[in-house]
């Protein structure tokens, strides 16, 4: 019985997890359109960053493209998460296609204050991750040249741009998944070379985000190994992978409960779990299925927020 305890493993989920309110909306969008209009339905860019969630509405009669050229004339098209440049609804008016906005009312947020910044005559530097599909979406909605990404304090240093007026022309954004700290730091290098930068009005960076951050943080204190569902492209999760190494726990991506290595849970004796803002609970219960296989288990929820945020679909699907 002695050894059996010794080998009884904790393992914590860490609540709030998992699915935010925009993917939720997301993925209602792409299975109303296929409900609606019938296979195939065009899904512009990975709808949410999440492998498990696109083949389930490949299955169900979705194709997923990455540019617009790949969608043929007459099928309705739908545009992912992220947010997409102003050029792309364009170009899908000109075609006539049918298209729905998944857009995250949160990434839209950030566009219309970045267009507003612009028509005021404002230069604004965003803070965010280069080649990021939201980065491109919002640098899409200024003409060329107007925004200035910044990913790093040192690039604060580096920016070619005069602060003798301490920047009073300035303003900043930042992108909604990024690291909770990190941007702190980034603001306050900012705000140390332009004290006259106006910041945005309210957080850019969204709930969903800095509640699974702060959720981490918390479970990684109690556990000896952190466990994040999700997947290598999305920002959010990898985000959580490094908020939990920083407080000193050993953490890593696991994208489904086949990927995980038990050699990993060697002198392990509490496991954290939790899941990206993309990442489904599904695979969150496959994890720890799997866990249970290697060790006898002890599941306790680690809670540090409630959440009750829902988005309405948009128009054209609402009945
Ligand atoms: Fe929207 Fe935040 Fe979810 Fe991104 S992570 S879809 S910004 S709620």
């Amino acid at each position: 019985a002695g050894a059996a305890a010794l080998g009884a493993l904790k393992v914590l989920v860490a609540n709030p997890r998992g699915f935010c309110a925009g993917v939720d909306r997301a993925i209602q969008i792409v299975e109303v359109a296929l409900r609606k209009f019938g296979a195939p339905v065009y899904v512009r860019h990975e709808i949410v960053h999440n492998r498990f969630v696109v083949d389930s509405l490949r299955a169900k009669g979705a194709v997923f493209v990455e540019d617009l050229d790949e969608v043929p004339d007459g099928v309705p098209v739908v545009f992912s998460a992220h947010g997409v440049p102003k050029s792309v609804p364009a170009e899908a008016a000109r075609r006539k296609l049918f298209y729905v906005d998944a857009t995250c009312p949160l990434v839209s947020k950030v566009h219309r204050q970045a267009e507003h910044l612009i028509g005021r005559g404002r230069h604004i530097l965003f803070i965010g991750h280069q080649g990021h599909p939201e980065v491109i979406g919002t640098f899409g909605q200024v003409p060329e040249g107007e925004m200035t990404l910044i990913e790093t304090v040192e690039d604060v240093a580096a920016l070619d741009i005069d602060d003798a007026d301490g920047g009073a022309s300035l303003s900043f954004l930042t992108q909604t998944t990024l690291s909770v700290d990190d941007t702190a730091e980034i603001v306050e290098a900012l705000k140390a070379r332009f004290p006259a930068i106006q910041a945005p009005r309210g957080e850019d960076i969204c709930y969903a985000t800095s509640n699974r951050q702060e959720a981490v943080k918390v479970l990684a204190e109690k556990s000896d190994l952190v466990l994040v569902i999700g997947a290598p492209n999305s920002s959010n999760s990898v985000r959580l992978v490094e908020v939990a190494e920083r407080t000193g726990t050993r953490a890593a991506l696991v994208e489904r409960a086949d990927c995980f290595d038990p050699a990993m849970l060697q002198g392990v004796s509490t496991v954290g779990i939790t899941a990206g803002a993309s990442a489904p609970e599904v695979l969150v219960q496959e994890l720890i299925a799997r866990l249970a296989e290697e060790r006898e288990i002890a599941v306790a929820p680690v809670t540090t927020a409630e959440e009750d945020v829902v988005f309405r679909l948009p128009r054209e699907l609402r009945n």
